[in-house]
């Protein structure tokens, strides 16, 4: 049997950086689901299609094969066998991610394939319905949180850092935003399970979260 870590919460709330360390150190498989989503959204993209047409996203739902594999420990994301892991991160694709994953289409799909990875591996996934949805019988679950403003600097620190150009007042609308559509859709909105303890990220740093974490897993695991 596979022990199971689920890790859910709003955008730039950490989650991705704290599940890779976490991984790291424990030696777990990190399922970064959101990936999964940006692949998806990316096809979508790419294919002119509008994230308004749930038509066209359900038929192009039958053309789109997605897979990961792991390179030096790194997750990639494969789209219809090509690796796209390196065009998925921006925040046009993460946007369109926010806007298309509301269709139940799309999420059955990955749903699938992130149920199947966490029976064969310890895994830490993170994500938005992991610990209410994907898996609901996780061993650990914990529910991510920072404020907006901490979660919108946070971001703006990271694109600055990589020579982007952008606007803190404008990261921290498209964050607001993408909070009320994943916390707002019909289908598997973003919650704190009942059973997920939470941890809010606000006043602490990289270590402080991941020192945190691994108090609630070790708890969990006696
Ligand atoms: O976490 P990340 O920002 O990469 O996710 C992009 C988008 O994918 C989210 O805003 C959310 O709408 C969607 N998503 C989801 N369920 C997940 C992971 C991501 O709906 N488990």
């Amino acid at each position: 049997m596979s022990f199971n870590i689920a890790i859910d919460g709003p955008a730039g709330a950490g989650k991705s950086t704290i599940a890779r360390k976490l991984a790291t150190d424990l030696s777990y498989i990190y399922v970064d689901t959101g990936a999964m989503y940006r692949a998806m959204a990316y096809y979508f993209i790419q294919s002119g299609i509008e994230a308004g047409d749930e038509q066209a996203v359900a038929s192009a739902c039958e053309n789109v094969d997605v897979t990961i594999r792991y390179e030096g420990g790194e997750q990639q994301v494969l789209l219809n066998g090509e690796n796209v892991s390196a065009f998925i991160r921006r925040e046009e694709v993460g946007r369109m991610a926010s806007e298309t994953s509301v269709y139940p289409v799309v999420r059955t799909k990955l749903v699938q394939l992130q149920r199947q990875l966490a029976a064969k591996e310890n895994v830490i996934m993170d994500g938005r319905d992991i610990g209410t949805v994907v898996l609901p019988d996780a061993d650990v679950k914990i529910y991510l949180t920072a404020s907006s403003a901490v979660r919108a600097r946070r971001r703006f620190d990271e694109l600055c850092e990589k020579g982007t150009e952008c606007s803190l007042e404008e990261i921290e609308k498209d964050i607001i935003d993408r909070d009320y559509r994943d916390m707002h859709r019909d289908v598997s909105p973003l919650k704190q399970a009942d059973d997920a303890v939470l941890l809010d990220s606000s006043d602490l740093d990289i270590d402080g979260v991941v020192s945190e974490m691994k108090k609630i897993i070790q708890g969990a695991a006696k």
